[in-house]
């Protein structure tokens, strides 16, 4: 048989271990003034109970979303059940630093919270318990793998030298417009280029500064590009876009706008310079072409028909 007074030393040392508990224990009645502030809340945020014990708690924290806290509360005291939020919806609650070393990476401590409504003897219930749990490690763990793969995905679509799309992608990406043209026939073109005499280049100044040369195409390509377009590294040294909503003279403006740019610049590699050009072929997209290997054929035929040509030009694939 317990006696009345064991029963009051269980109570306190519970009080002890809520209090040095490892997680913020907060107890708040229906004013939003505090009654319980555990070691936890004030180590994080260097308060002491006595600084904060009474004190409405948006008072002490601005940063605390108010309206939304309260909204929160009311439903916890109106139906009596316990409301959760995690960092993903909400970061924190309180800014507390951030102190453990391998989570560096943030600078603030990541919270979830839980509210649980506490009821008296009479089953009303007078007073919340917020209950804040760290999970920096957790968040920024999370936070570093969706990176990751984000940055992985990005990697698996585009092609190291030029960070234009890779062929199998940009190739998906044509197979696409493709289809999109077979419902809504809006005039789509493509451009197929390859630089002019890149062998030469390589032969005489070296693969590293034939790299260079494709880094620089890849760059007045872009420049040259709306945000729409669909720019890819087909091959070696050769490139294709798509360019949607535009017909082949549309397209050859832009063509001519590359063509020349390239033919102007010089790139510069360690003590060389190196002067090149391009030869690029149209193809608007029609009804008559079964699969998009036929548009990139007829756009190929008029690449070829401009190395023919003499190079350092571009020309309109006209049927073959
Ligand atoms: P043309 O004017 O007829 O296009 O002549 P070309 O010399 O450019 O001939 P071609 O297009 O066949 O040459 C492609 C060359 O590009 C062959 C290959 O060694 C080189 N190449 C392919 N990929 C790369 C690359 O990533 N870097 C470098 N530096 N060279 C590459
Ligand atoms: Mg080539
Ligand atoms: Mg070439």
């Amino acid at each position: 048989m317990s006696k009345p007074n064991d029963f009051l030393n269980d109570f306190h040392w519970l009080m002890d271990v809520l209090r040095s508990i490892d997680v913020g224990l907060v107890i708040l009645d229906k004013e939003f003034r505090i009654e319980v502030w555990n070691s936890f809340m004030q180590n994080h945020s260097v308060l002491r109970p006595e600084d904060v014990l009474n004190q409405v708690i948006f008072e002490q924290f601005p940063e605390l979303p108010e309206a939304w806290f309260r909204r929160k509360a009311q439903s916890v005291f109106d139906l009596q059940i316990s409301a959760f939020t995690t960092w993903e919806q909400r970061p924190y609650l309180f800014r507390f630093q951030n102190y453990r070393p391998i989570t560096s990476l943030a600078d603030f401590m990541y919270q979830n919270c839980t509210l649980i409504p506490l009821k008296n003897a009479t089953g009303d219930v007078e007073h919340i318990c917020l209950i804040i749990y760290d999970v920096t490690e957790v968040a920024v763990n999370r936070i570093q793998i969706q990176a990751a793969n984000a940055k992985l995905h990005e990697l698996s679509r585009t092609d190291g030298l030029t960070s234009l799309l890779n062929r199998k992608t940009w190739e998906m990406e044509l197979d696409e417009e493709y289809r999109r043209f077979s419902r809504y026939h809006h005039s789509t073109s493509l451009i197929m280029f390859d630089i002019d005499h890149f062998k030469a280049i390589n032969d005489n100044y070296g693969h590293p500064a034939g790299d260079e040369v494709i880094r620089e195409t890849a760059r007045i390509l872009k420049e040259n590009l709306r945000e729409i377009d669909i720019a890819g590294r087909y091959g070696g040294e050769e490139f294709a876009v798509v360019l949607v909503n535009t017909n082949a003279e549309g397209a050859q403006t832009v063509a001519e706008r590359i063509r020349t740019q390239v033919a102007a610049s010089t790139v510069f590699y360690e003590d060389l310079s190196m002067n090149y050009t391009i030869s690029l072929g149209i193809a608007e997209l029609s009804s008559s072409m079964s699969d998009k290997t036929q548009w990139i054929d007829c756009a190929d035929k008029a690449l070829y028909q401009a190395k023919h040509g003499g190079r350092n030009n571009s020309v309109i694939f006209l049927g073959s």
